[in-house]
């Protein structure tokens, strides 16, 4: 089932999320909804808290569905490694029509569990590592807006802003 997308400015997307403590067939559905929902934007990621469930969870697909290697559902994510820079330009299904150029660590290593509750690590360098940085963020109630300097943040939420108000948003 698709879920609407929230978007900048709705509670649920500043507050950090919960831990996962049983996966249940609830948490089994969400999953589906949100690699359903991922798909239909369309997106290489979306964290739970973007659905307006405030839970560690997020998904992950490069390929947008062509490769089901490359699709990722991680609960629980936390970071084992982080290195490197990488300056890349990065836009949000929560932010839609927006990008900006965000710094980044190169590469990451994140462990946490799969859908079926079993301990796996994924390895990223490039968009990979920047998709999982920005997925994790989201579960921490961070969106890409507060990683930018100042004066770009403000004039994101200043047209964010006007388009709410024209009732555009
Ligand atoms: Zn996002």
């Amino acid at each position: 089932m698709l879920r609407p997308i929230l978007r900048l400015g709705d509670s649920i997307l500043s507050e950090p999320a919960r831990t996962v403590d049983a996966i249940t067939p609830e948490i089994e559905t969400l999953i589906d909804d949100m690699i359903e929902t991922m798909y239909a934007a369309p997106g290489i990621g979306l964290a739970a808290p973007q659905v307006g469930v405030s839970l560690k969870i997020f998904v992950i697909d490069l390929s947008l569905g062509k490769d089901p290697a490359a699709l990722h559902a991680m609960i629980n994510p936390q970071f084992v490694e982080r290195e490197g820079m990488q300056l890349e330009e990065e836009g949000c299904l929560s932010i839609p029509g927006f990008t900006a150029t965000v710094a980044r660590p190169k590469r990451v290593v994140v462990k946490g569990l799969n859908r079926h509750g079993d301990e796996y690590t994924i390895e990223g360098t490039g968009l990979l590592a920047r998709a999982l940085q920005h997925e994790i963020d989201h579960l921490n109630s961070c969106l890409f807006v507060d990683r930018l300097r100042g004066i770009s943040r403000d004039l994101i939420l200043r047209k964010v802003r006007k388009l709410a108000k024209a009732g555009k948003w």
